[in-house]
C-alpha cells in the first residue's frame, strides 16, 4: 500500500487499521478490545490485552536465539568508558535488578523515580521497573532538587534510583546530595534510595534509606516478567505545561509497544540487527521511545551515548561514533549539529571517518533551520529528515515513512506529512479549519493513534482541560503552524508559554514563579527570545517594587542564581531586564504573546483589550537597548 492508501485507511477506520498491527508484537494474551472510551472521555487502545514491555525488549529476543546480539553499545567519552552489552547479558542484569526492587517491596503499579546519567544502569533500572509492572518516572539529571521534589510529591515513589554522579562537560556533578535535598524538600518520603557508585566519585550512603546498587542485588532471586494490561501505565514522564506544576504524562503499555514497533520499522526504516542511535537523554521522551524501548523492542543494537557532540576530544565525536558502531540511522535535536558546526564550520573532522553505514538522519525537538539543514546534508550526503512530535504523543506525528518503498518526499521547512493515524487539522481560534497556507492552531482529530498519552498522573481532568477542551473533538497540540497545498505541515512555534531551549521544553510560568519570589521584584514576565545556537533563551522582564534599591546587574546575578538553583542549569536563564511596567489587558493579564512578538521583531496587532498602548514602544526600545532585538 502507498502512503496515501495507508493514511486514508487509518483515517477512515482507525480501529481496523490498528487491529491489523496486533500480531506484530508478542502478547501474553491478545486484546479482544481494540479501541475503547475511558470514563473521563478519552480513549484507550488494546486495554484488555496482556503483555510486558521488558519481555518485548529483552526476553523475546533471547528466546528467539538472538541473545548474543549487542543490545546496547555504551559509549561515554564523558567518562572515557565503553561497554558492549548483549541481549542475554542485559536480560540477566535487568532480571537481577528487578529481583532487588521486588525484595524492597516494589510491585506492579508502584512508582519508582529514576534520576540517573546516561549509564547502562539507567536502562537497566527502567527495564527492571517495566519487568515488574512498576511505573518508572525518569527525572532529567539537569533538574534541580526543587523540581525533583515536585515530581516526588506527585508520583509518590516507593524507591528512588540514582548514581553517585553525572558528568557535564568536564565537571562531575554529585547526584546523591541533590536526591537527598529533594527528599528533604518533599512531603512524600520514599523508603529507599538505591545508588549506583561510579568510579570517578563515590557518594556517601549515610542514611538508613540508602542502598548500594550492587549490594542490594546480592542473594536475590532474579525476577520474571509480570503480565500487565494494555492500558496499565508503563511510565510517567513530567513535562512543562504553562503553569509551575509540571504535567505527569502517563504512557500505557499496549498502545506504546504497538506504536514504537510501527514507528521503528515504518517511519525510521530500521530492521532487526540494524544499528540505531538516539542521541538524546533518557530524561526526555526521545530517550524513552528511541534510546531504550523502541530499538530494543525492534531487535536493533542501540548506541547509548554519554557525552557532548563537541567534546572528548572534539567536534568529530558524532562522526567517530557513527564509524565505530556502523550506525545505520540516528536521531537528535538540530541544536547538536549547530554546536558541531560552530566548532568545525567546514565539517573537516567528518573527513577523518567512514560514514558509509549511515542511511539517513532524523531531527526533531525544535525547528530545523535551513542553513543547518544544508550544512548537514552537504556534509553527510544522506537525507536529513525533519519530523515532529511531543512528549504527549510519544512518537512522531509527521514524518516521511522511510521504511516504505514509496515514502512521501520530504520538503524543506516542513516537518513533512502526517503519519497514518494522525488526522492533523489547522484550526482558527473558533475551531474552524483554515485554508491551506493559512496559520492556525495545529490540532489532531480524535481518536489519536495508539501510543499517545491519554492521562495526566493524579489529574485526569487536567488532561481534558489542557488538551481536549479548547477545540472539542480534537487534541490541541499547543503548536502553531500551517499546511501547504500538498498537505505538508509547517510548525512555526508554540502558541502558549512553553519555550524550547536546545530542544528542551521549559515553562516560562515556572521561571516566573521563581523570579517573582525575589524580594525586589513586584512582577515579571519571562519570555523566550530567539538564539542562533540554542533556538530560544529565556529572558526576564522585571518590574521592581516601589522603593526597591538594587543595582540592575546585581539583581540579574541574583535572579540567574535563583533560577539555576530552583529550576536547574538547563533553563539557561541568563538575562533579566528591569522595565517600568508590563503591557496588560484591562482585566490585568500580562500580554505575553505580544512581548514574544516584540522580542522576535515580528509584526503584531494592537490587541483591543490592551490597557495602555504606550507601553509597547517603551518595551520595544528597552529590548533594543539591551541588544535583545
Ligand atoms: P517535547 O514535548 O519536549 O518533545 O517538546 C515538544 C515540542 O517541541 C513541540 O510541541 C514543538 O513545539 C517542538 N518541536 C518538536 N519537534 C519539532 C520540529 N521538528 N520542528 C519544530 N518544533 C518541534
Amino acid at each position: 500500500m502507498s502512503y496515501e492508501q495507508n493514511y486514508l485507511a487509518a483515517q477512515q477506520s482507525p480501529e481496523k487499521y490498528w487491529a491489523e498491527q496486533v500480531d506484530n508484537i508478542d502478547w501474553f494474551k491478545k486484546p479482544d478490545t481494540i479501541l475503547s472510551k475511558t470514563e473521563h472521555g478519552t480513549y484507550s487502545w488494546y486495554a484488555d490485552g496482556e503483555l510486558n514491555s521488558c519481555y518485548l525488549a529483552l526476553d523475546r529476543h533471547v528466546e528467539a536465539g538472538r541473545g548474543d546480539q549487542i543490545a546496547l553499545y555504551y559509549d561515554s567519552p564523558a567518562s572515557g568508558s565503553k561497554e558492549q552489552i548483549s541481549y542475554s547479558d542485559l536480560q540477566c542484569r535487568v532480571a537481577r535488578f528487578a529481583g532487588a526492587l521486588k525484595a524492597r517491596g516494589v510491585e506492579k503499579g508502584d512508582r519508582v523515580v529514576i534520576y540517573m546519567p546516561m549509564i547502562p544502569e539507567a536502562a537497566v533500572a527502567m527495564l527492571a521497573c517495566a519487568r515488574l509492572g512498576a511505573i518508572h518516572s525518569v527525572v532529567f539529571g539537569g533538574f534541580a532538587p526543587n523540581e525533583m521534589a515536585i515530581r516526588i510529591d506527585d508520583a509518590t515513589p516507593k524507591v528512588i534510583i540514582t548514581a553517585s554522579c553525572g558528568i557535564e562537560f568536564e565537571k562531575q556533578i554529585a547526584y546523591k546530595p541533590l536526591v537527598d535535598k529533594a527528599i528533604e524538600l518533599s512531603a512524600h518520603k520514599p523508603s529507599a534510595t538505591i545508588v549506583c557508585q561510579r568510579p570517578m566519585l563515590q557518594a556517601d550512603l549515610n542514611s538508613a534509606r540508602d542502598l548500594d546498587w550492587h549490594q542490594c542485588q546480592e542473594g536475590v532471586e532474579p525476577a520474571d516478567c509480570v503480565a500487565v494490561r494494555g492500558d496499565d501505565p508503563l511510565y510517567i514522564l513530567y513535562t512543562s505545561g504553562t503553569t509551575g506544576q509540571p504535567k505527569g504524562i502517563v504512557r500505557d503499555n499496549g498502545g506504546h509497544a504497538i506504536a514504537l514497533n510501527y514507528a521503528l520499522h515504518n517511519v525510521y526504516g530500521m530492521k532487526q540487527g540494524d544499528v540505531w542511535w538516539g542521541a538524546s537523554d533518557i530524561g526526555w521522551v526521545v530517550g524513552h521511545s528511541f534510546i531504550v524501548y523502541g530499538p530494543l523492542m525492534g531487535g536493533c543494537s542501540a548506541v547509548f551515548f554519554e557525552g557532548k557532540p563537541i567534546r572528548n576530544p572534539d567536534a568529530g565525536t558524532f562522526w567517530r561514533v557513527i564509524e565505530e558502531y556502523a550506525v545505520n540511522s540516528m536521531f537528535c535535536a538540530p541544536t547538536a549539529y549547530r554546536a558541531i558546526r560552530k566548532e568545525d564550520p567546514e565539517g573537516a573532522l567528518s573527513q577523518k571517518y567512514n560514514l558509509e553505514s549511515l542511511r539517513w538522519v532524523f531531527v526533531a525537538g525544535e525547528k530545523l533551520d535551513s542553513s543547518t539543514y544544508y550544512w548537514l546534508s552537504d556534509l553527510l550526503k544522506v537525507p536529513v529528515i525533519d519530523h515532529w512530535w511531543q512528549t504527549e504523543t510519544g512518537w512522531p506525528m509527521t514524518s516521511p515513512m522511510m521504511g516504505w518503498d514509496s515514502p512521501s518526499e520530504s520538503r524543506l521547512g516542513s516537518t513533512n506529512k502526517p503519519i497514518p493515524g494522525y488526522d492533523i487539522r489547522v484550526l482558527d481560534g473558533d475551531g474552524h479549519e483554515v485554508d491551506a497556507n493559512e496559520a492556525g492552531n495545529i490540532c489532531v482529530k480524535l481518536p489519536m493513534p495508539p501510543g499517545v498519552a491519554w492521562d495526566i498522573w493524579n489529574n485526569s481532568q487536567r488532561f481534558v482541560d489542557s488538551y481536549l477542551t479548547a477545540f472539542p473533538g480534537y487534541y490541541h497540540t499547543g503548536d502553531g503552524g500551517y499546511k501547504d497545498d500538498d498537505g505538508y505541515i509547517y510548525i512555526t512555534g508554540r502558541t502558549d508559554d512553553v519555550i524550547n531551549v536546545s530542544g528542551h521544553r521549559l515553562s516560562t510560568g515556572e521561571m516566573e514563579e521563581v523570579v517573582s519570589a525575589h524580594a525586589a521584584v513586584a512582577e515579571c514576565a519571562v519570555i523566550g527570545v530567539n538564539d542562533q545556537l540554542k533556538g530560544q533563551l529565556p529572558v526576564g522582564l522585571i518590574v521592581l517594587k516601589a522603593g526597591a534599591e538594587i543595582d540592575e546587574q546585581q539583581l540579574e546575578k541574583e535572579l540567574v542564581a535563583m533560577v539555576r538553583e530552583q529550576v536547574g542549569a538547563l533553563a539557561c536563564f541568563r538575562r533579566a531586564i528591569v522595565v517600568e511596567r508590563l503591557p496588560k489587558t484591562r482585566s490585568g493579564k500580562i500580554l505575553r504573546a505580544i512581548l514574544r512578538k516584540i522580542a522576535a521583531a515580528e509584526e503584531y496587532k494592537m490587541p483591543s483589550t490592551i490597557d495602555d498602548e504606550s507601553i509597547l514602544p517603551e518595551i520595544t526600545d528597552l529590548m533594543k537597548q539591551s541588544g535583545l532585538v
